[in-house]
């Protein structure tokens, strides 16, 4: 049969190789992974795993039953494409067919590598260090105030920590969200007794402390850097595969990527999306949930498969459950149901008539009911839409 090989063990990768079986592959799989754990699921590592309410968050899946043959600890540093081999340090590897599932990496902050007490927040080695780090209840300097950022702050605390974040930007979430739902969020730092200075960059960091660039100095425990990811591709460099913008894996609408027998999926790839018109590089974990279906299925099946998903997220932070769908680049209308003051609200994007993604705060039934219309295409009227009194479905 035909060989599988898998490189990268997150969610994406682990995806991957349950769905060939799930679909019927009975060809060779082999999971090669990085990191040493047993293959963990991410989200808890900024929730749960942190504040210790969870001892790990390994995926239930049995892979010796599955015949998935699970490699750990190996990192690929290479792919020859013309022999259909990766190199790694224990040899190379062959394969048929070929899934890049690396992931992505936190950015680092310049000039802080190597200094004691600077944390990043992406791996289980990185959140079993942050955890004694919490239960010391030092003053900790957040830098970013993204998803990492906000779920890490939430976290400190609630383990009772003193917790500045430092914003460069004007406002949290300001890669992620049009300046007039994110401000209302600045609102919940304060709310959680976390300060969040904006307009604010960190000059330099020293061993306990954070130099902004106003000269203040901000006595600093530890250091938390949360300023972005970026495709962890550096390892195919010289593949001959076709890289993106932000170094990601090109990949096509069916996950194939510009070399022949070769997959990408999850946070290292962007794929060219049909239903909004331009090219998606997602980095969220149901993206890596669905991606791999569509992999799995071109590699098993005749008929070609699409990958034309709505995107969706969460995020927990500050005592809210706030859920994405959708994409809101090309929308002409923005409508609010209800007051971003109070703790439920929901923001509908339309472009013409039709909902083309939400923002849900505290309200996942607008989610559940806005995900299918946004997926339907259903004309919706802004009257009803914009009462929060009404079901979305209604409107
Ligand atoms: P990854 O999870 O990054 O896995 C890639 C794996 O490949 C890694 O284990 C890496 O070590 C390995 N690898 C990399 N290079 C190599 C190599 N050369 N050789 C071998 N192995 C390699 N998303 C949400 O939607 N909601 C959330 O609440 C949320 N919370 C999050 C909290 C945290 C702390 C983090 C870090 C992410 C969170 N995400 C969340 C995002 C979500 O976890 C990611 O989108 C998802 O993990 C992507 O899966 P992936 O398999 O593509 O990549």
């Amino acid at each position: 049969g035909r060989r599988v090989v898998v490189v990268g063990a997150g969610m994406a990768g682990v995806q991957t190789a349950v769905a060939l079986r799930e679909q019927g592959f009975t060809g060779t799989v082999t999971l090669l992974g990085a990191e040493p754990h047993q293959p963990y699921d991410r989200p808890p590592l900024s929730k749960a795993v942190l504040l210790g309410k969870a001892e790990g968050s390994a995926f239930d899946v049995d892979f010796e039953a599955l015949g998935i043959e699970l490699r750990l600890g190996r990192e690929v540093s290479g792919l020859r494409s013309g022999d259909h081999e990766l190199d790694t340090a224990e040899g190379p590897v062959p394969y048929d067919v070929l899934v890049l599932a690396t992931g992505a990496e936190p950015i680092r902050l310049p000039g802080a590598d190597g200094i004691p007490g600077v944390h990043l927040l992406r791996t289980l080695d990185d959140a079993e260090r942050l955890r004694p780090v919490l239960a010391r209840q030092h003053d900790i300097v957040v830098v970013g105030a993204g998803w990492i950022g906000a779920e890490f702050a939430t976290a400190a605390r609630e383990a009772g920590c003193a917790v500045t974040v430092v914003e460069a930007a004007d406002r949290p979430l300001a890669g992620a969200l049009p300046a007039e739902v994110a401000a209302p969020m600045a609102a919940w730092y304060a709310d959680a007794g976390a300060v969040l200075r904006t307009h604010t960059r960190v000059e330099r960091v020293e061993p306990g402390a954070v130099v902004l660039d106003d000269g203040t100095r901000l006595p600093a425990g530890a250091v938390v850097v949360g300023i972005g990811a970026r495709p962890a591709t550096g390892w195919l460099a010289d593949s001959g595969i076709e890289l993106g913008a932000h170094r990601e894996v090109v990949a096509d609408d069916r996950l194939r990527t510009s070399v022949p027998d070769v997959y990408a999926v999850g946070d290292c790839a962007s794929f060219p999306s049909g239903r909004y018109g331009e090219r998606l590089l997602v980095h969220h974990w149901d993206n890596a949930l669905q991606g791999p279906r569509t992999v799995a299925a071109n590699i098993v099946g005749q008929t070609p498969a699409v990958y034309d998903p709505v995107p969706y997220f969460w995020s927990e932070q500050f005592g809210r459950f706030v859920q994405y769908v959708g994409h809101h680049a090309s929308a002409d209308t923005t409508l609010w149901r209800g007051d971003p003051a109070t703790p439920a609200w929901t923001v509908c994007w339309l472009r013409g008539d039709r909902l083309v993604a939400l923002l849900a705060v505290g309200r996942p039934r607008d989610l559940a009911q806005g995900r299918r219309l946004i997926e339907s295409g259903t004309p919706m009227n802004p009257g009803p839409l914009a009462d929060p009194s009404l079901l979305m479905k209604d409107a």
